[in-house]
């Protein structure tokens, strides 16, 4: 019979890839503390209308990549394919801006959209997500930036590049998009099929777009930056001139305007050079008005999202690093060694002491290379013999070296070995 495989763009994360991952996730924890985030744990399963409301009808996700069934004909329901709008609504349910104005979280999980598989673009993928509730000054855009590249840094990503952009508000922006529409039109015939219906819900996603017709076209289109307001500009130019002060190198990208509705003001990516084609390995921005937007107070808000498999595939820390080898080996012959192989081994798992032993009845000549392979730096030899005349061989892996040892007080001869190497 054939196996059942994992559904198309879903990954298996094996045992050997996993302490990567919990590094990058340890990292983040540590580093987030220190700028005083706290964790949140939100469903993966949210109503449909909050990722419609909160992420926009016109979005590439809302239009097309959505995980949405109907609930055993009751509800609409959708597999989370980011964040905040979960994080905004789980602090609008929770009243947490009662009980704080500023509210700083994080939370970290598996997002799901419905996009075309390929090498570091998958259907269910990992975010780190960072959100800062309650404060619009524009030190904290540059203060949240700053802790996303040390954390970067601290995860040992070479050169993390950082392009910012202003959207403006929602008084400047409908210029710009009046702009852009008035650009485009006369142009329709040239853009690609989807384009050509973004010019009549959301002109500025033309910006995304990656076909050659439409990036060809956008390259003389109007830029963002010329249709602010003197608030945002202000607001902009508070920004850069705060991430001088950590001597933090960005770059203005004018026509990076993000795939969700809710940004404002400042927006900002890391990109990498990811397998030869320039990457986002992480997308944040300010959303001023999507607290309102999901029935809260007018509260402002900023946070980002790290992709974990991208930054996985950039950083140079191995696999290898994080495999644990056994302190110790029990090789057991015979019935009551094997006993004793199997009351001392869990007494030293449950010491901390990681301890590995046989029990599919194999000769001591391939359980000893069982303890090779493992490379753990003790083995401990119970024969048949040595049990006989109360003794045992602990045999040091890496200099070769063996001692006998009696059975009486065995386990703390054995833990003073060990835990003094
Ligand atoms: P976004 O929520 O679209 O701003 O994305 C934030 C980050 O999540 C991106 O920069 C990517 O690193 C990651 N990401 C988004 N979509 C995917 C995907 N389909 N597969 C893997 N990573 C993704």
């Amino acid at each position: 019979m054939e196996i059942i495989t994992a559904v198309r763009g879903f990954k298996d994360i094996l045992p050997e890839e996993t302490g990567r991952w919990q590094f990058i996730e340890a990292k983040a924890r540590d580093v987030f503390a220190s700028f005083g985030f706290r964790e949140i744990r939100i469903p993966i399963l949210e109503k449909t209308d909050l990722f419609k409301r909160g992420i926009g009808e016109t979005t590439d996700i809302v239009e097309k990549e959505m995980y949405t069934f109907l609930d055993r004909g009751e509800e609409y329901l959708t597999l989370r394919p980011e964040a905040t709008a979960s994080v905004i609504r789980a602090y609008l349910e929770h009243n947490l801006y009662a009980a704080d104005p500023v509210a700083k979280l994080y939370t970290i999980g598996p997002m799901f959209r419905r996009e075309r598989p390929q090498k570091g673009r998958y259907r269910q993928f990992h975010q780190i997500d960072v959100e800062l509730l309650g404060l619009d000054n524009p030190r904290i855009d540059a203060e949240i930036i700053l802790m996303l590249i040390h954390f970067l840094k601290s995860v040992g990503l070479p050169e993390p590049g950082l392009e910012i952009n202003s959207l403006g508000c929602f008084s400047c922006r409908p210029s710009f998009r009046k702009a852009m529409t008035d650009f485009l039109k006369g142009k329709e015939d040239q853009l690609c099929g989807d384009c050509q219906r973004r010019l009549h819900t959301n002109p500025l996603r033309v910006f995304d777009c990656k076909n050659e017709p439409c990036s060809g076209i956008i390259a003389d289109a109007p830029q963002l930056p010329d249709f602010v307001c003197d608030r945002c500009r202000d607001h902009f130019k508070n920004v850069q001139e705060s991430l001088n002060v950590f001597g933090l190198s960005f770059m203005i990208n004018p026509r990076m305007v993000r795939g969700l509705d809710y940004y404002t003001k400042t927006t900002f990516e890391v990109t990498t050079d990811f397998l030869g084609a320039q990457n986002a390995i992480v997308g944040g921005g300010r959303y001023d008005g999507l607290v309102k937007e999901l029935g809260g107070p007018d509260i402002p808000g900023i946070g980002f999202a790290i992709g974990c498999e991208r930054l996985l595939a950039m950083i140079p820390v191995k696999n290898e690093s994080f495999s644990a080898k056994p302190d110790l080996f029990i090789a057991a012959l015979g019935d009551e060694s094997q006993q004793l192989a199997f009351r001392l081994c869990n007494h030293f798992r449950m010491s901390g002491i990681l301890t590995e032993m046989d029990y599919l009845g194999k000769s001591l000549k391939s359980q000893m290379k069982r303890a090779d392979k493992f490379q753990c730096a003790y083995t401990l030899i119970l024969g048949e013999k040595e049990l006989r005349e109360r003794k045992a061989e602990l045999r040091n892996m890496r200099q070769g070296t063996q001692e006998t040892i009696g059975l009486d007080g065995i386990e703390e001869t054995i833990l003073k070995f060990v835990r003094a190497r």
